[in-house]
């Protein structure tokens, strides 16, 4: 497939005009990224010259969502269907030998240092310093012997050592029993995997299922993993770089701030330590980092969520047609919800079970089918013609929603919905959409003249 790895994907976007190279010698903070920026949502930027390092970084390896649907070898539309079935059907990994692992071409295991070792970059203006933003950390629950992937960003603390905002859910719950023991949590970060896998990780799982077995059922063919040098975790065989480390048990140490998804900045605080081991490359590897608040890391977010809530929409409304979590909404708190509403009152019930999805949604949009949810111009242009406040909305005051939302109290947040459904017992008329005959069977240069500048306007 084009996104076996990381490396194959490059080469499949260079040979459709969507990989910029940048050779001109770029620096690691900032400019890096604000080049980067200028081309996140159409091409990935691979930097070949990076102040005094070797090694390339990419950036935006994946930044379209059709980028994405072509990764994982399906459409736009089937994108989120077929990321729902491969989180409901995970197929196991294939562990190779460590001859048949490229990321073992290349072992470090003293004198550890990661800033000269690895182009890791500083994103923005208020950032703390030098952040690893595309690491896939994996951790083993001891008792199942269960991986778990997710990616926390990761802030430079030393020569080898990182601080990690870790927040509660399945690497915390883990880290929490080990530190009970008195253990460290062993752990790897793996950068440079495909875009598969990244996407993977990123389900919304209930705890104990290995998200690389989703990418496994993903690509439709099993992931290939090899152990760790230095620690008890399988990591993508073919990844380009892979740190491996522990999480230390009781210490804590400043982290952040850092800017974030939601386009501010998450505060400076005190967080989890990671302690590094070894690192494990390719020959001549590749870093790959995501800009924060950029479309790659927008829709990384989006698509797993947007599979997880068609599923619970289609539980109430059968009809659900298809769900976007919009960019404007930072892929988390906005839901625009297409349904084929057949009975009165399910634009309210699509309401009820977004929220009931995830306490990130915040506002939620629903439309009929035929409004192209994908087209803010088209939701807008619904709710401002097919909404009434004092019929269609739904107010709820003080419900959990995001940590990350400056404008929520400690997390606690207003929702509203916005039922912009055609009431079905309305006068048909009233709502007939305008439509010229022909419009969409038109092809222009069947009409251009072939010489535009022969018509003579006169004096
Ligand atoms: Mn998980």
């Amino acid at each position: 497939m084009k996104a076996d790895t990381l490396r194959t994907w490059l080469n499949y976007l260079r040979t459709t005009d969507r990989l910029a190279v940048i050779d001109r010698r770029v620096s690691l903070e900032y400019e890096l990224a604000a080049v980067a920026k200028h081309f996140d949502g159409k091409k990935a930027a691979l930097f070949t010259n990076v102040e005094d390092y070797e090694i390339p970084v990419v950036a935006g390896a994946a930044s379209t969502r059709q980028m994405f649907a072509e990764a994982c070898e399906t459409t736009d539309y089937g994108l989120v269907q077929k990321f729902a079935e491969a989180a409901e059907n995970p197929r196991p990994c294939l562990p190779v030998d460590r001859s048949a692992a490229p990321v073992k071409e290349n072992v470090i295991l003293k004198d550890i240092d990661l800033m000269e070792t690895l182009p890791i970059p500083v994103h923005h203006e208020e950032d703390a310093g030098n952040y690893i933003t595309a690491g896939l950390f994996i951790v083993r629950d001891p008792e199942t012997r269960k991986q778990n992937v997710s990616i926390h960003r990761l802030q430079v603390a030393g020569k080898d050592k990182f601080t990690a905002l870790i927040l509660a859910r399945h690497t915390h719950h883990l880290h929490r029993q080990a530190e009970e023991r008195g253990e460290p949590l062993e752990c790897a970060i793996v950068v440079g995997a495909d875009p598969v896998t990244m996407l993977a990780s990123q389900a919304s799982t209930p705890f104990g299922v290995d998200e690389m077995e989703i990418a496994s059922a993903l690509r439709e063919k099993p992931l290939p993993v090899v152990r760790c040098e230095t620690v008890d975790i399988d990591v993508p065989a073919h990844a380009e770089i892979v740190i491996e480390a522990r999480i230390l048990p009781h210490v804590r140490e400043p982290e952040g701030p850092f800017g974030e998804f939601p386009k501010y900045y998450g505060p400076r605080s005190d967080k989890e330590v990671v302690q590094v081991s070894a690192i494990t490359h390719r020959n001549n590897p590749i870093f790959h980092t995501i800009i924060p608040a950029g479309y790659e890391h927008l829709l990384l977010g989006s698509i797993p969520r947007e599979a997880s809530l068609i599923d619970m929409v289609r539980q109430t409304v059968p009809t659900v047609r298809a769900v976007h979590m919009t960019p404007g909404g930072t892929c988390r708190y906005h839901a625009v919800i297409s349904i084929k509403k057949t009975a009165e009152g399910q634009g309210k019930n699509a309401i009820f079970a977004a929220f009931a999805n995830t306490f990130d949604i915040k506002h939620v949009f629903v439309v009929d089918e035929d409004v192209n949810i994908f087209d803010p111009e088209e939701v807008e242009w619904a709710l401002a013609t097919r909404f009434q406040a004092e019929r269609d909305l739904i107010v709820v005051h003080g419900a959990e929603g995001s940590k990350l939302d400056p404008s929520a109290d400690k997390g606690v947040s207003s929702k509203m919905g916005f039922d912009c459904t055609i009431p079905l017992d309305s006068e048909p008329f009233k709502y007939r959409r305008i439509k010229i005959p022909g419009y969409e069977e038109i092809e222009l240069e069947d009409y251009l003249s072939s010489n535009q500048t022969a018509f003579d306007f006169g004096e």
